[in-house]
This record gives C-alpha cells, structure tokens and sequence, in this order.
C-alpha cells in the first residue's frame, strides 16, 4: 500500500533548495514559501493516490458505432527528469464497442489525473491510452498529446516555441484507414505516427 504524501517532507526539502540557492530563509516573502509549495507540489502530484482514479462508466447509444473524439482537453504534468511542468492539450479518439460509450467528463477527468504525477510525456500517452481501452472496452483508442515543456523552454537549449507531439494507438485506431480518418476529425495529418 502506499504511504500518503509526507508534506512536512516536501516542506522541509524546499526549505534545502532555499538553502541550497543561497536564500534567506527568513526574509519576509520567503516565510510561509515551504509550506504553500509543499501545498502546490501535492495539488500537482494529486494523481499519485491511486484512489484519485475513478472508473469511467459507460452507457449503451443504440446504433453509435462511429468514432467518438474529445478534443482539446487541456493538462498539466511534471517532467520526472527536470522536476519541471509541461503543460498542454490532449485528443482522445475511440471507437466504441457494441454502442458502449464513455461519459465524457469521466474521460477528461481521467487524462488530468493521469497527467498529475510525475512522468514522462511518452510514457503517459501510452498509459492513458491502455486505461481508456481497458475501461471502454473500446474497439480502438488514440490518444494524441501536444504540450510546451518548461524544461526545454526555459533551461538548457530554451527553445521557448517548440512543442512534444506523442501519440498512442490501440486495436481499429492502428489500421490506417480508421487512424487517417481518426487523425483528420482531430485536424492533424496522417504524418503523426
Ligand atoms: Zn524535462
């Protein structure tokens, strides 16, 4: 079983930071900073409990068999190499089994919780990509993922305009013609892989 966060952990390993940069840990815009970041650092990491994972239910639409797509759904992750933000949007695609489909706040839902840990952009889009296929049941899922990472934007090469693109296919949505029809609702060309 996991532990639940330790924010006094948090707290006390911002304070090394302050400490690590040289702060005063006492001047006056510094004094309550541990706290209200450790409060930030577990709001962003929120989907680290697992219990925070709702189950998507699904509802029967007689004769919709066609492909269902939530667009722009927007996120915000932590990059697990930098311990920085990456922010942006996700399109989700999936063609429903036997009419099943998916309440759409429970897949937006799904992917902000998902995205609230620490990760990876590639890894992520994989995961979320196998929960909604495994919870839809769906015949087919794509998720595509678009984000601006802080750590490229502001640090090291500071490319401030470039954007990661990921995406994951599953069951009908690997078959080109489904993924060419799936890629051109979303508005995006065949070129994503
Ligand atoms: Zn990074």
């Amino acid at each position: 079983m996991r532990v639940p966060m330790d924010l006094n952990k948090i707290e006390q390993g911002v304070r090394l930071i302050l400490e690590g940069i040289d702060e005063d840990l006492d001047r006056e815009g510094l004094v309550d900073t541990p706290c209200r970041t450790a409060k930030s650092i577990a709001e962003l990491c929120r989907g680290m409990d697992p219990a925070s994972a709702r189950s998507i239910s699904t509802f029967h639409a007689e004769g919709h068999d066609d492909l269902v797509i939530v667009k722009d759904i927007s996120f915000a992750s932590i990059c697990e190499h930098h311990l920085l933000p990456y922010v942006g949007r996700c399109d989700v695609v999936y063609l429903p089994a036997d009419s099943r489909i998916a309440g759409l706040s429970a897949i937006v839902e799904t992917v902000e919780t998902m995205a609230a840990r620490l990760t990876t952009q590639e890894r992520l889009t994989t995961e979320i990509a196998d929960r909604l296929m495994q919870e839809i049941q769906a015949k087919g899922v794509m998720v595509v993922m678009e984000a601006e990472h802080m750590c490229l934007a502001i640090r090291g090469v500071r490319k401030r305009d470039s954007r990661i693109v990921t995406s994951a296919m599953r069951g009908y949505l690997r078959r080109l013609p489904t993924r060419t029809e799936a890629l051109a609702l979303i508005g995006r060309s065949t070129s994503v892989r």
